[in-house]
């Protein structure tokens, strides 16, 4: 695809006229990142998720085509993130809503096909927003980067948790500026039945278990008293980091470029 027609793989930083040409001549496929705002320990930002989310779109746009939609930054949190010192949740109803109009504002530019790329567990909204949108004929997928940790077990020593070996590790690699390891410590969190039972984010799925966010399966974090961390930071390095984010952009951009070749620029997949 042709990167040199643009100034900017960013929605926002791009002319509304040359916008519009790029979609309608060159890729219509627009990605939005989503992270949050959530506490992350005492040795990385609370903006993590969305810096996350962030940084890896911004790396599959300019390899895959793609543009990259503004980022809210805000998400929606499952309910035991809820009242922590440091956490803006919106409701899900919000998220849901700021999901779509996003998705239709952007779709009157010309762009057919949406990826909902979320480095933050907010599918009881994302889900929601992608099947709402589907019945009114806008073609869109969402998905976890974590999830494409199910392929780094050569890399990571445990599953994914919260501010821990995965996220930092990520984190040394794309804005080592705002983490402090000398801050970095290991924490854990109460599970309310065995954790066996579900899939933690990032972990091979084990037949019978039931996804993470299926259930109300975590004490609720303002409860912890903990230090803000479920896993271990101190495990985290740039190389991890660099290995796990240049698997995610070969991995999304891959099914870019397949998308975009099904259904080449100006055709939409039909949803409705
Ligand atoms: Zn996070």
């Amino acid at each position: 695809m042709a990167e040199q027609k643009r100034s900017s793989v960013w929605y926002h930083e791009i002319c509304a006229p040359d916008l519009v040409d790029y979609a309608t001549n060159v890729c219509d496929l627009a990605i939005l990142p989503l992270g949050a705002i959530e506490q992350h320990g005492p040795h990385t930002p609370c903006a993590v998720d969305a810096f996350n989310a962030i940084g890896m779109t911004e790396l599959i746009a300019k390899k895959s085509g793609a543009t990259v939609l503004p980022c809210p930054m805000y998400g929606s949190h499952p309910y035991h993130h809820w009242g922590v010192k440091g956490t803006i949740p919106l409701r899900f109803e919000t998220h849901i809503a700021l999901v779509e109009d996003i998705v239709r504002g952007a779709s009157v530019a010309g762009f057919n096909k949406f990826i909902l790329f979320s480095a933050h567990g907010q599918v009881s909204s994302t889900i929601v927003a992608v099947h709402k949108l589907g019945i009114d004929g806008h073609f869109v997928l969402s998905m976890h980067w974590y999830d494409f940790l199910r392929d780094n077990q050569d890399v990571l020593e445990d599953p994914m948790w919260h501010a821990d070996e995965a996220e930092t590790s990520v984190g040394l690699y794309l804005y080592p500026e705002f983490v402090d390891m000398s801050r970095a410590e290991a924490g854990s969190s109460t599970p309310l039945i065995h954790p066996k039972w579900k899939i933690a984010p990032g972990m091979m799925p084990k037949p019978g278990q039931m996804y993470h966010f299926e259930g109300t399966f975590a004490k609720p974090e303002k409860l912890e008293h903990s230090n803000g961390v479920v896993g271990d930071p101190t495990k985290a390095t740039r190389e991890k980091g660099e290995i796990i984010v240049t698997r995610v952009v070969d991995h999304v951009s891959m099914l870019i470029g397949e998308i975009m070749e099904q259904y080449p620029v100006g055709v939409r997949p039909r949803t409705a």
